[in-house]
């Protein structure tokens, strides 16, 4: 499997998934079809479907322009979320079979951005939309709060080497929240410089390593101590329950950082 990212709009990641041949591809959340179609004339490449993780526009406004470009396209995404042109919809559990390119895909239920929210994993890699971010965590928008703690924790246990393909580059702007959280994890202060240096290059921070996240990403570390203490200040009462501290670090940044 490779792995290459089309940008859109002024941070979304479009992530195409290929074969080792470069032959044929998926096509995750395609926000914006122009960009899209633009990489595939240029490496001519084949898609044969698109993975959508949940229903906003930046992530399926260019399903309807692929799909009358190429009408051989299945369109894979949450049977609980109204997706344009959706042939396939998915649950947890339910394997991806991509056969021209030799790959399988779990799905996995994650809500909390949205109520229906979901991701795909295989080979190694998640491709979670706006669930977990480098560095952060989506906002809360249809979901609740306790969802998407429990989504983060569900992802939290997936193996430490898995690659985490978010939809966005926020990374910096996330470590800047996190370094409010944890102004003294050293893990953190080096990750900082080092996406830094990325982002000064242009190179894409995305993506990362599930190991990483669980020591640099405040949104995965809601029963740390130190992380705990910081969220209990910042309340002004102790948090009795992880999901408590999570929510607290969510609406602290809503209100105060973003
Ligand atoms: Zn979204
Ligand atoms: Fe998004």
């Amino acid at each position: 499997m490779i792995v290459e990212p089309v940008r859109a709009f002024s941070d979304n990641y479009i992530w195409m998934i290929l074969n080792d041949i470069r032959s044929h591809c998926a096509i995750v959340d395609p926000g914006d079809a122009q960009p899209v179609i633009q990489w595939l004339e240029r490496e001519g490449v084949e898609p044969v479907a698109i993975l959508i993780t949940h229903h906003h526009g930046d992530h399926v406004g260019g399903v309807r322009n692929l799909v009358s470009r190429f009408p051989g396209l299945e369109v894979y995404g949450p049977a609980s979320e109204r997706i344009p042109a959706i042939t396939q919809t998915l649950v947890e559990g339910d394997i991806v079979h991509l056969g021209e390119l030799g790959l399988e895909f779990s799905v996995l239920d994650v809500p909390g951005h949205t109520a229906g929210h979901i991701a795909y994993l295989g080979q190694g890699a998640l491709f979670c939309g706006d669930t977990l971010f480098a560095g952060g965590c989506g906002r809360v928008f249809d979901g609740t709060f306790q969802q998407l703690c429990a989504s983060l924790k569900k992802i939290r246990d997936l193996p430490e080497e898995t690659l985490v393909y978010c939809a966005h580059e926020y990374t910096l702007d996330n470590l800047g929240f996190a370094k409010w959280v944890e102004p003294d994890n050293p893990e953190l202060l080096l990750r900082d410089d080092h996406d830094m240096a990325l982002q000064e290059k242009g190179i894409p921070t995305v993506p990362s390593r599930l190991a990483l996240e669980k020591a640099t990403n405040p949104f995965l570390r809601f029963d740390v101590p130190a992380v705990i203490q910081r969220a209990e200040q910042q309340a002004g009462r102790s948090l009795a329950e992880a999901c408590e501290v999570f929510t607290v670090l969510r609406q602290w940044k809503d209100s105060e950082y973003d």
